[in-house]
């Protein structure tokens, strides 16, 4: 039955093999190559979502302001600069002093039947060492998709307003659900929500991205920007046209969560430094810092001159894309040690969930010289202290009079980006090429050009 005849049904075999190869070809390629992955009805819904009112104050770390009144003038901005674009519907989730459940949030959003509710927060740490910026998303494959496109687009505008990156996440709770509750009731209801939380109210630094009106609306307009973007909105009062914005999107897939946005419990796997040059009379040394994590991005890293005793203040992890993921192999990192003092040098590579690997230690033995001058550098972070997460109890204090040390990171090599260059061109020609290929073997086939087929 199997076994004889095969040349009457050659022609048909030979067809039907290409058919199930091109099938399988396509479901190997992923389910949106480019673009955006969330197709919104005629008209564009957004929620905008002030986080915290009433009772719920957020987050008062600093004593300037309470994060419900940050997040409504944020949120204010936003709805009327998102407001003067074409083809969008804007509401808030609320507009006075009250205090939402997170279910109301989203039944809200529900109602209105909304492609995106965005809820604006500000944030702070238990160690009041962190700063930059982050956007929670679904970890439910297709909302884990749109949120991870958007969040790229909103991750870029506060990157271009100066803040510093740490991630597009997501967050598990103890039934393998969404952590946060807005996300978690906005996308039973079939809404895509992220957080975003803009920059960190106790962190000197951070703080001064929000501690004008001016500032908290700034955050406004750049998410409503970033909305519009994401959407290909245009708007003639602004001048501005978002229509080929989307193609700029990166490819998620509706099946698979993005590998670097999954929750991450692990400190990175390593982190190791190495002596370029010490430079004991200028008191000065050089070291390769190397580290890395399968799981999430790195982050921030800290130094300590004594061996992890006490650590400097976090500083801002400078090499590397955490939007795209691309990361150089470490950089080259300065430090100015002072007068009098033999080091015992080592380094924290911190992931984006603030989990943290130390790298072994460099004893010197010898002592450096000539570091009055670091007395006037000292203004960078003196007394602050950098303990986040997994070893609170061991780290003693930076000592007082101290003088700090100003670290400068330099990437040591680039050689990953051309890489990824030649692989996002091949990734858009193989497929071209292969259905360019199976279209003319397909016509030859029937033409009568191919022999095999002609053998009655
Ligand atoms: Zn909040």
């Amino acid at each position: 039955m199997w076994t004889l005849h095969a040349a009457p049904v050659k022609k048909s075999c030979i067809f039907m093999t290409l058919v199930l190869l091109f099938l399988l070809f396509m479901a190997s390629v992923p389910v949106h190559a480019a673009g955006r992955a969330q197709e919104p009805g005629d008209k564009v819904v957004v929620v905008i979502d002030p986080g915290h009112g009433g009772e719920n104050l957020g987050t008062t770390q600093n004593a300037a302001y309470m994060e419900k009144d940050l997040t409504m003038t944020t949120a204010l901005a936003m709805y009327d600069e998102l407001s003067r674009f074409e083809g969008v519907e804007v509401y808030l989730a609320r507009t006075e002093d009250e205090d939402l459940t997170l279910k109301e949030r989203a039944e809200f959003a529900a109602e209105k039947d909304a492609d995106l509710l965005v809820s604006i927060h500000y944030n702070a740490s238990e160690s009041h060492a962190s700063f930059g910026s982050e956007v929670w998303i679904s970890l439910e494959p297709e909302y884990h998709a749109y949120g991870y496109q958007f969040a790229t687009v909103v991750m870029r505008q506060l990157r271009d307003l100066g803040m510093h990156l740490r991630g597009i996440k997501t967050r598990v709770d103890s039934k393998g659900k969404d952590y946060y509750g807005v996300i978690r009731e906005s996308v039973a209801l079939g809404v895509p929500a992220v957080i975003v939380e803009h920059c960190h109210v106790d962190q000197a630094e951070d703080a001064l991205h929000c501690d004008t009106e001016e500032d908290q609306r700034a955050f406004g307009i750049s998410d409503a920007h970033a909305v519009a973007k994401y959407f290909g909105l245009k708007s003639d009062s602004l001048g501005v046209d978002y229509s080929d914005y989307p193609t700029t999107l990166p490819d998620v897939s509706l099946t698979e969560m993005v590998p670097r946005a999954k929750y991450d419990d692990t400190p990175p796997e390593a982190c190791t430094i190495e002596l370029d040059e010490a430079f004991y009379s200028e008191g000065r040394v050089l070291l390769f810092v190397n580290a890395s994590d399968k799981d999430s991005n790195l982050i921030y890293y800290t130094y300590s001159l004594d061996g992890g005793k006490t650590v400097s203040k976090l500083q801002a992890w400078p090499v590397g894309d955490i939007l795209t993921g691309v990361y150089e192999e470490g950089f080259l990192l300065e430090l100015e040690i002072p007068d009098g003092v033999t080091p015992d040098i080592c380094v924290r590579a911190y992931n984006a969930y603030d989990l943290f690997t130390e790298s072994n230690v460099l004893h010197f033995t010898q002592a450096f010289d000539g570091a009055e001058s670091q007395e006037e550098g000292s203004g960078q972070g003196q007394g602050e202290l950098a303990i986040e997460g997994t070893d609170p109890s061991e780290d003693a204090e930076m000592q007082d009079g101290t003088p700090l040390l100003v670290p400068a990171g330099t990437p040591l090599s680039e050689k990953s980006s051309a890489v990824e260059d030649v692989l996002s061109v091949l990734r858009y020609l193989i497929p071209v090429v292969f259905l360019i290929f199976m279209i003319l073997l397909i016509l030859y086939l029937f033409s009568g050009g191919g022999h095999s087929g002609q053998t009655r």
